[in-house]
């Protein structure tokens, strides 16, 4: 690249912004760049935006409004969510909450299916054409800094290939090296973390239409749990056009310690009664995994550092609260937000304010859904993978529903407290774990 040879920090920077990773948070942070007049460059490893990326399924892209306006009518959209389920699953049981709108069927819409190579691929493009420059099949392989310390660029695999900028935006997923390598992360722990496998299974559109009782492009999404084999974790099933992703995500401390492999788990969880005649006769098209950022609120990193700014999962950004799953969301408004923190930096007439103005990325993020709503779900990630809610309250709440449910005549009716007294003994469960549960879920979903 141009940048080879102008030594760190000395001379007229290539770019004014690199963004690294052209996933959600890259393309949405490159946008911002690029419509506010900045020379911006967004590099992607993969041959193309959105090549080397996989994720459940949905997309809740309330954000768009704000930088694509009526984003519905070009987004390479799959089908509009109009039916959401939680279920919690026993091996021999499944309690279904379903919820079904119609409203979420036509614009604004609520959420989406979308294939991750058509999504991203096109939100590089929107970027791309307001002017930012994508560089793709290009890994950047470390940061550039003056004598200072100071981000002046990336190192990329190419030939020749250090570029400089005035502003490094870090949106590289998941572990992200940059941001690791900045110093931005304390001590990482596996156990904030969990593996996502997912399989796309093929059958034709009537078919899917009919098992999951929808018409025309209305999808579902599903959420569960209780369907890991005893590994803390959830599972998902979602209906694209003509494929359903269906797929687990596993705890990795609890996966290693029980030395189960994840693909024995999906196998059992396509077998359990409630999900195998939804996917009956499926072809597997396609097997993925990928590492998810679970813990929320508290892993995140420092969110700016020297000259440089990291979004979404590279800045651990994820939302996993149990009846959401929000990544891409999460993703593209912070994305949103460092371009525009970055513009603003852009404007300063020296390094120290330009730092500072930097700082006003964390501002925005605090005011906006990002962290107001992680702040207040902090507690949700650790409740939901907790050894209680995966392993006692799912038999708990599916016996007393089986009992309420059941018929035992010539016996007369239980009725619901002496159930309840009866299966939470029968679970183990003390009184004050179920109080001091009930309380942290309200303070977070309440
Ligand atoms: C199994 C699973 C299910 C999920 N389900 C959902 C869901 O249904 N809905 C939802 O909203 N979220 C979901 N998520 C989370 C969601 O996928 C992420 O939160 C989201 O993709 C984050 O976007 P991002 O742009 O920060 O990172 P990514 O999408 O990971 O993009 C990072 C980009 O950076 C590139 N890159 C990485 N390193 C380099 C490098 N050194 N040089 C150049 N390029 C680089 C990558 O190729 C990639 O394109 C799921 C995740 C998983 C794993």
């Amino acid at each position: 690249m141009t940048g080879a040879g102008t030594g760190a920090g000395a001379g007229t920077p290539d770019f004014d912004v690199i963004v690294v990773g052209a996933g959600p948070a890259g393309s949405c942070a490159a946008l911002e760049l690029a419509r506010a007049g900045r020379s911006v460059l967004l590099v992607e490893r993969g041959p193309f935006p959105g090549s080397k990326n996989m994720y459940g399924g949905v997309v809740y892209p309330r954000i768009l409004d704000e930088l694509i306006p009526n984003w519905w009518e070009q987004a390479p959209i799959q089908r509009w969510v109009t039916r959401r389920a939680t279920m919690l699953m026993t091996p021999t049981q499944a309690l279904t909450i379903d919820f079904r709108s119609q409203h979420w069927g036509a614009p604004p819409y609520n959420g989406a299916t979308a294939y991750r190579p058509d999504f991203d691929h096109w939100l590089a493009g929107v970027a791309e054409s307001a002017g930012a420059q994508v560089l793709c099949s290009t890994v950047v392989t470390g940061l550039l800094r003056d004598a200072s310390g100071h981000v002046v660029g990336v190192r990329t695999d190419r030939p020749d290939g250090d570029i400089t900028a005035r502003v490094v935006i870090a949106c590289d997923g998941v572990n992200s090296f940059l941001a690791k390598e900045a110093g931005l992360y304390g001590k990482v722990d596996a156990a904030n973390y969990t593996v996502g496998v997912k399989e796309t299974l093929a059958l034709p559109k009537h078919v899917i239409d009919e098992r999951f009782g929808v018409r025309g492009n209305e999808g579902v999404d599903y959420e569960i749990v209780g369907c890991t084999q005893g590994v803390n974790g959830g599972g998902f099933v979602y209906t694209n056009l003509d494929t359903v992703a269906l797929g687990v995500v596993l705890k990795l401390p609890k996966l290693a310690a029980q030395k189960q492999r994840p693909e024995d788990i999906i196998a059992a969880f396509k077998t359990h009664p409630a999900i195998a005649p939804l996917i009956e006769g499926a072809e597997v098209k396609e097997y993925s995994a990928h590492v998810i950022p679970e813990a929320g609120y508290s892993m995140l990193p420092q969110l700016v550092g020297n000259g440089m700014l990291v979004a979404g999962d590279a800045a651990a950004l994820c939302l996993a609260a149990g009846i959401w799953l929000e990544g891409v969301n999460f993703a593209m408004a912070s994305g949103m937000y460092a371009g525009r923190a970055a513009v603003r930096a852009l404007q300063a007439p020296d390094r120290a304010t330009m730092q500072k103005s930097l700082g006003s990325y964390t501002t925005m993020l605090r005011e906006s859904f990002v962290l107001q709503d992680h702040r207040k779900l902090a507690q949700i990630p650790h409740l939901v993978l907790s050894d209680r809610v995966q392993h006692q309250y799912p038999g708990f709440v599916a016996n007393v529903v089986e009992r309420m449910f059941r018929v035992d005549n010539p016996a007369p009716k239980p009725g619901l407290r002496r159930i309840v007294r009866e299966e939470r003994k029968r679970a183990g469960i003390r009184w004050r774990d179920l109080v001091r549960d009930a309380r942290t879920g309200l303070k977070g979903f309440g």
